[in-house]
């Protein structure tokens, strides 16, 4: 056995466990030790019967004295009932619904049992205890700290524990990555202790120092990552694009508004970082409506300025043409711009205005220079679009292009500049531990004047109330979105399914009167392009889509934006929908609706998210409760490898980047750290 080895072959049990396992990503031996418990369930009180108390997690240690099957006379389902001795006295035990149990456990046995002590009216009793036959070897479900593991369907912990004990062997086995004296220095445990201790641990000082190395482990990596990334990055070289500060203060000076403080720095970060003989690659945060576009405009200009060209890519059609508008408005005096989407080609001239273009024309303006900044979707990426001279390329909303096509936009450029643009704010303490000291620009302040959206959970019984509000609102010359539930197995049809039933009911029952449209995934580009554009022409009062339908769209208009399902949302994602109001002057709404009356953290989740609008904060809250991984994706570059380590582990963060640095510095001397790497990075894609 290895640590490659699958894992139907650990036994009886791997068998019929391996199909259940792949659900949790879980294939080999390795997966499997690196499967780590969220809990402990601690049963460490080994108790004489006589001494239970109600209530109170224990172990007994007891002989069965009886054991037999009945039909309960409540609810008539199976009852096991033991009687069970020890030393000190007798105690009733109960199981439900497991008439197996009769085969497995005889009169005779001595068991460990695990549960707390319940007293019902026939007496004290230890209801569907965890037992464990007692062989004098170390305990695995019982009399220990219980490791509980996170499960999927048609796994059990006692399976898990099981798989997870047969596994441990080969830890040791484990060659340890971490050069000694860094294992000194940093007074770690080595690896094999800590994946023993991890999943069995003894007390609970093992479980810290074990917890404390593996921590230490995914930090040092995710950094190492980074700290590897950046040095890569240095020795690569960009045409220095200096800084043409008179005619972009005059632009500046020209805008309808003033620039708030922090798109001022972030400006000047940017054309800082384009001044570089080495290729910038920046990435600027900035909650929705915080004003990116007008910071990326001015990048841009600056480069057309010395003669370079500048390409914006963004992940839809209607976005890039929001973009292009954008970039008329502010740029249209002065360069000559161009729209290249799947549909539409145009191409705008300072004094002539925009006018459409035939593709190959545009191609060969594209080519020879006489376009300085060019828009676009996915069609910008293709083969035939070459540039003269590309210095700066911006992504808008990064995530939704895959790496290999940030690649492909990059490569266009030959050591182009690189600015990304998230509205998915990370906070400043995530980007450092992820990206090291990597470029990172935030607008962390919303232009003034801007009215907070007044969002509010409505309880079941408020709907009526909350449709009347919406009606109310329509009245008024107000448009709403409307956002379906997210849909777990993300099932493109399942989510279509799902839009237009809500789609019928709300045009059907609730607002027949009203004009509601719908937007879902497996409709045709030109579909969806229609019904936004009826959207944006106020052809339509109400727009029904579903979660992943369109980011960043503006619609001023709009006033409401109403979420179903809001409980399967995460606090980012809820923030970006309500983005999508309060774009303009009037009062805007966001009311959620959750598909049941929800209580405990998802409440207290929705409750937060009523009395928070800032980005940033909501994101930290986000990752408090759910980890990066669940919150940024797995498209975020090494976000998913944080599953022990949190932000809170600061202490923990500083050293394993001091640690990073050091072996970065002089990876050839350390070739299990370097090969270590390697591997990881393999398995993530990092920029
Ligand atoms: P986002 O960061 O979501 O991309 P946009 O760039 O689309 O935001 O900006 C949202 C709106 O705010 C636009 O209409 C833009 O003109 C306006 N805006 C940007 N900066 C300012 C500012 N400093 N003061 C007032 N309005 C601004
Ligand atoms: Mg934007």
């Amino acid at each position: 056995m290895e640590l490659t080895t699958p894992i139907s072959q650990l036994g009886r049990v791997g068998v019929t466990a391996a199909r259940y396992l792949r659900h949790l990503g879980i294939v080999t031996v390795q997966d499997l030790l690196y499967h780590f418990p969220f809990r402990y369930e601690d049963f460490r009180q080994l108790v004489p019967i006589a001494k239970l108390t109600p209530g109170v997690p224990a172990t007994v240690r007891a002989r069965v004295e009886l054991i037999g099957n009945r039909r309960g006379w409540r609810r008539r389902r199976n009852l096991t009932e033991a009687l069970v001795r020890d030393a000190s006295g007798t105690l009733r035990v109960i199981w439900f619904n497991q008439p197996f149990l009769t085969k497995l456990i005889k009169p005779g046995d001595v068991l460990y049992l695990a549960g707390a002590l319940k007293t019902d009216p026939l007496g004290p009793q230890l209801v569907s205890p965890v037992f464990e036959r007692d062989t004098g070897r170390e305990a695995t479900h019982t009399a220990r700290l219980v490791p509980i593991y996170p499960l999927t369907a048609g796994l059990t912990q006692k399976q898990l524990r099981t798989l997870v004990r047969a596994a441990l062997p080969l830890a040791k086995t484990l060659p340890d990555w971490l050069p000694r004296e860094g294992q000194g220095k940093y007074k770690l445990i080595a690896l094999p202790a800590a994946l023993a201790g991890i999943h069995f641990p003894k007390n609970e000082a093992e479980l810290a120092a074990s917890t404390r190395r593996l921590k230490f482990d995914e930090l040092l990596l995710v950094q190492l990552g980074a700290e590897l990334a950046r040095q890569q990055q240095q020795g690569r070289r960009a045409p220095a694009i200096p800084f043409a500060a008179s005619p972009i203060r005059a632009l500046v000076n020209r805008l309808p508004f003033r620039l708030t403080p922090p798109q001022k720095i972030a400006a000047w970060e940017i054309l800082q970082g384009l001044g570089r003989a080495t290729p910038m690659n920046r990435l600027l945060s900035g909650d929705v409506g915080s004003g990116k576009t007008v910071v990326a405009a001015l990048a841009l200009y600056n480069a057309t300025l010395s003669g370079f060209q500048g390409g914006l890519l963004a992940p839809t059609e209607i976005l890039a043409e929001q973009h292009f508008a954008s970039l008329v408005l502010l740029l249209g005096a002065e360069v000559p711009l161009a729209l290249l989407t799947a549909n539409v080609r145009l191409r705008h001239a300072p004094g002539r205005g925009a006018a459409a273009v035939p593709l190959s024309k545009l191609h060969a303006q594209i080519a020879d220079g006489a376009i300085a900044i060019v828009v676009g979707t996915h069609a910008l990426l293709t083969e035939t679009v070459h540039f003269r001279r590309l210095g700066l390329v911006v992504v808008d909303e990064q995530h939704r292009f895959g790496v290999e096509q940030r690649r492909v936009m990059r490569e266009k450029g030959q050591g182009a500049h690189f600015l990304s643009m998230t509205a998915t704010p990370i906070p400043r303490s995530l980007a450092l531990l992820l990206y090291g000291d990597l470029d990172l620009s935030v607008i962390d302040e919303l232009p003034p004047g801007r009215k907070p959206v007044l969002t509010r959970l409505v309880e079941p019984g408020k709907r009526e109330k909350a449709y009347e509000f919406i009606r109310q609102q329509v009245k008024v010359g107000r448009q709403v979105f409307v956002v379906c539930p997210l849909i777990e197995e993300e099932k493109v049809n399942a989510e279509r399914k799902s839009v237009l039933s809500e789609y019928k009911k709300l045009s059907e029952v609730i607002f027949p009167d009203l004009r509601v449209g719908y937007l879902h995934g497996k409709m045709k580009a030109k579909e969806k392009e229609a019904v936004m554009n009826k959207f944006k022409s106020r052809a339509l009062d109400i727009l029904v889509s579903t979660s992943v339908v369109e980011v960043g769209v503006d619609i001023p208009n709009a006033s409401v934006m109403m979420i179903e399902g809001a409980e399967s949302f995460g606090l980012a994602q809820l923030h970006q929908f309500r983005g999508r109001v309060g774009r303009a002057a009037h009062q805007s709404y966001c009311l959620l609706f959750t598909t049941e009356a929800v209580g405990g953290s998802a409440g207290e989740r929705l409750h937060y998210f009523e009395a928070h609008h800032d980005g940033f904060r909501l994101a930290e809250k986000d990752l408090e409760l759910r980890g990066p991984g669940e919150v940024y994706g797995t498209e975020q570059s090494g976000m998913m490898q944080l599953r022990l380590a949190t932000l809170a582990d600061r202490e923990l963060i500083r050293q394993a980047r001091e640690a990073a640095r050091e072996f970065a510095a002089a990876l050839d001397r350390y070739p299990t750290v370097a090969a270590r790497v390697a591997r990881w990075r393999q398995g993530v894609h990092w920029e």
